[in-house]
């Protein structure tokens, strides 16, 4: 049900696609987060319009509310968010670390109090596994320890060691529950860890793939703070590591060039809240880089947000009209970046993959990045 086929490489940058029991993946793609079952301001068949072919969403928000066992009597997140594409859910990981009231990690899993209500939860491997099957996703992950960017590398091993030893708890009771009851098609991915410490990453993989098969692998612990060089290090030597012929997944990112230089560091697939985080604020991305759209230049400029991009705010409006919207606190302006943002970066990954197929990844690139960086509109 599951199965990656290479397409085409150009050095480490790779065209693929993923099969899934919901549709295929073109890849490299960019997944929106819908974060508690929807996309921030954008609905699904507008998604679906503008490309994007996988959506994200999150076991943490989703377990606190509605709820997993609703979700799941209401036909599943699929069905639920009415999403008939392919979908993916986190561990909940990230969040009980970086959201959570507060937390106390255990051997058996972690306590932590809701964000929303103070109320006490447990997460362990086992019933992240029952979420997550509850849920209905296609592809689910493991249940991972996600340390701070900047931590010490004694803290980075605990934190691997323990995501080995979890992972091993995840996969049991993933397949133990497919035994059970009757579940959907799913597939679990485990996460890496290891931060930026190379022989932790290592160890890690190597720990992974011991372990046996899997339909595709994640890279966590990036994005989280660390410089950007000893990121694209740790893409460079995990692109050594994991098999070459499973997508790979890595977690949290991200913004335009990130995105580029991890593709042409092989990675496949990505996610990230920033372009609607960023669209809510006012931040639309360009050709010719970042821009606010509530500068007062674009009071009476007639141009589309980005003249080369064919989303339904560039298609419709001008820069006159939605730096009003802003000004104005109109919901619709919020609504015209978003849709904006996240076609820039699903189109971005089109042109990626385009590239890598016919062989000019390397040159487009290097290009699309220099304009990107260099110059502000
Ligand atoms: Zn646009």
């Amino acid at each position: 049900m599951f199965d990656y086929r290479l397409e085409r490489t150009e050095g480490a940058a790779r065209a693929g696609v993923f099969t899934t029991p919901h549709g295929d993946v073109a890849t490299p793609a960019f997944m929106p987060v819908g974060t508690q079952g929807t996309v921030k301001g954008v609905a699904p068949d507008e998604l679906d319009r503008m490309g994007a072919t996988m959506v994200l969403s999150n076991t943490y928000h989703l377990y606190l509310r509605p709820g997993h066992e609703l979700v799941a009597e209401l036909g599943g997140l699929h069905a639920f968010m009415r999403w008939p594409g392919p979908l993916l859910t986190d561990s909940g990981g990230f969040q009980v670390f970086s959201l959570a009231a507060s937390n106390e990690v255990r051997e058996d899993g972690v306590v932590f109090q809701s964000h929303i209500d103070g109320s006490r939860h447990v997460f362990t491997p086992e019933s992240v596994m029952e979420i997550e099957r509850s849920l209905g996703a296609d592809v689910v992950m493991a249940f991972d320890q996600c340390p701070s960017g900047g931590c010490s590398e004694s803290e980075a091993r605990t934190a691997t060691e323990r995501t080995l030893r979890w992972l091993e708890r995840c996969r049991r009771r993933f397949h133990e529950l497919a035994d059970e009851r009757a579940v959907p098609e799913q597939t679990l991915f485990p996460v890496l860890q290891g931060n930026v410490y190379d022989g932790l990453r290592r160890e890690q993989a190597r720990g992974f793939a011991d372990m046996g098969e899997w339909d595709g692998w994640a890279i966590g612990g990036l994005s989280v703070g660390e410089e950007k060089p000893a990121m694209w290090r740790t893409l460079e030597l995990l692109d050594g590591e994991i098999p070459k012929g499973r997508p790979r997944y890595l977690m949290g990112v991200g913004y335009p060039d990130d995105l580029l230089e991890a593709v042409a560091r092989g990675c496949d697939l990505f996610d990230c809240v920033a372009p609607t985080r960023n669209a809510r604020h006012g931040t639309a991305w360009t050709a010719a880089g970042q821009v606010n759209v509530k500068a007062a230049r674009f009071r009476s400029d007639r141009l589309p947000l980005d003249p080369g991009c064919d989303c339904p705010a560039c298609v419709g409006y001008d820069r006159a009209y939605i730096r009003h919207l802003f000004v104005a606190n109109e919901m619709l302006g919020l609504r015209l970046v978003s849709l904006h943002n996240l076609r820039f970066l699903l189109r971005l990954a089109e042109q990626a993959r385009a590239h890598i197929l016919d062989g000019s990844f390397r040159a487009w690139s290097a290009d699309w990045l220099e304009r990107y960086r260099g110059t502000r509109v």
